[in-house]
């Protein structure tokens, strides 16, 4: 597990974060209640996502089925009005478990993950992951084979919110998000997952309905 930084408390990490989005939906002349922010709390315990359920934030992200199956039940009795988030990649073996825990899957990717997440009661939102710097080593599917795997997904009675992506590492992110913005409005599928801790600013200037951050509200991640 990972160690929180301790330094700043995590209302006022919440409120730093908040205030951010809020100067940047207004550059561009959005209203910053469009935008979600999904708090990640992947490789954090307990003792660190109390403070900002107790600060009022819920909606969380976590990347692991297993580790969300593992430490979020007890928070989820206490809490019932949370929203989990997965935002990892997924098996498809693993879809009945995440159908249970997770309102909506972020990532996508594939046909044969269609057919498993339409075979689960309830039926999780969707938002297809995208591989938008086309990178061999990275998640999400093919820039050209997003048409079919939203209309796949939307045939088999998924409901399919928008597209998510991560960009490529050390490079300006913009580009990346202006790309997505383009492919959802194509494809009708207008919600825009993107934007991280490092990016998050330029994210919502480029029209991000749902902005996943991690280490801005829980400190440096251990490995994870
Ligand atoms: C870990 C993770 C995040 C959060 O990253 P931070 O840089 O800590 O904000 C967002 N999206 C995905 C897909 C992740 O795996």
């Amino acid at each position: 597990m990972a160690i929180a930084d301790g330094s700043v408390s995590a209302a006022g990490r919440l409120a730093e974060v908040r205030r951010r989005i809020e100067r940047a939906a207004k550059t561009v002349g959005r209203d910053p209640g469009d935008v979600s922010l999904i708090a990640v709390s992947k490789t954090f315990g307990t003792e660190d996502i109390l403070p900002l359920l107790e600060t009022g934030q819920r909606v969380f992200g976590e990347n692991r089925v297993q580790e969300a199956a593992a430490k979020w039940p007890p928070l989820l009795d206490r809490f019932p009005d949370v929203e989990l988030h997965l935002i990892g990649q997924l098996q498809s073996n693993k879809a009945e478990m995440a159908a249970r825990l997770f309102r909506t899957v972020h990532s996508l990717d594939r046909l044969s993950l269609v057919s498993a997440l339409a075979r689960t009661d309830p039926e999780p939102d969707a938002f297809v992951q995208i591989n938008i710097g086309e990178e061999a080593q990275k998640g999400g599917c093919a820039i050209a084979d997003a048409p079919l795997l939203v209309d796949s997904a939307r045939a088999a009675g998924l409901r399919v919110r928008g597209l998510m992506c991560v960009p490529p590492a050390g490079v300006e992110a913009a580009p990346y998000f202006a790309l997505l913005a383009k492919m959802a409005q194509e494809l009708g599928a207008p919600e825009l997952s993107m934007g991280m801790s490092g990016d998050f600013e330029t994210a919502v200037m480029l029209g991000a309905t749902q902005i996943r951050v991690g280490s801005a509200l829980f400190g440096t991640r251990a490995g994870g």
